[in-house]
């Protein structure tokens, strides 16, 4: 049942990692699916290409937008969001649930409109929000990756701006100095019983 599922949302450790762009997200999941082997790392489908050195079925599903489209009206993501006012993303319900049901932790790297949908639908998940060390750092770290032009990277730092003032919304927030302590930290939050975790 659905309060069976939240139940053991709670216990399992259900983890939503959000945060800025740029501010190292998808850095710190990778390095939880690395060392973290117990660890299920959610694979979302979305509707933009392939960035070199990406894969398919590791980075996300790449999909088209017919194929979203169906997968949406299936029912087959948890939740669902256009992140940048350009590509959809979501997250495939049914590893997420099989996982939960296995008492396994599941870690979602979403976007803020993602975690939103995720709290409403699983109160229990934990809500994290990984924070840059200071405004400047993430403006570095946006620039110094380079895989955005100038019009995209002014567009992502003001969803950023708009991203950051909704950290009081999360029950957790993590400071992104180095990727190992931040993974650590993450990591560490899942083995805590939600009623004595929350703030
Ligand atoms: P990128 O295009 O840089 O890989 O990801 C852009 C944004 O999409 C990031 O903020 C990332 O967290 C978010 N994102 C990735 N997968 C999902 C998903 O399944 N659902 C939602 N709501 N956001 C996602």
């Amino acid at each position: 049942s659905a309060t069976d599922a939240k139940e053991a949302a709670a216990e399992s450790g259900l983890i939503v990692l959000a945060g800025p762009t740029a501010v190292g997200k998808g850095t710190v999941a990778g390095y939880i699916r690395e060392n973290y082997p117990d660890v299920l790392l959610s694979v979302s489908a979305t509707t933009r290409t392939p960035r070199p050195g990406e894969v398919e079925g590791v980075s996300y599903f790449f999909v088209d937008d017919a194929e979203f489209d169906r997968m949406v009206e299936a029912g087959e993501l948890l939740e669902w969001a256009t992140v940048h006012n350009a590509f959809r993303y979501g997250t495939p319900r049914k590893p997420v649930e099989e996982a939960i049901a296995a008492g396994n932790s599941v870690l979602l790297e979403i976007d803020l409109q993602g975690a939103r949908s995720v709290r409403s639908a699983m109160p229990e998940a934990k809500l994290v929000f990984l924070l840059p060390p200071s405004w400047e750092e993430l403006v570095r770290r946006l620039i110094g990756r380079g895989t955005e032009d100038s019009a995209e990277q002014t567009r992502r730092l003001d969803t950023a701006r708009r991203e950051l003032a909704a950290q009081n919304e999360f029950d957790y927030r993590v400071v992104n100095h180095t990727v190992a302590d931040a993974a650590r930290e993450v990591v560490d939050l899942m083995q805590i019983p939600t009623d004595s975790a929350r703030p």
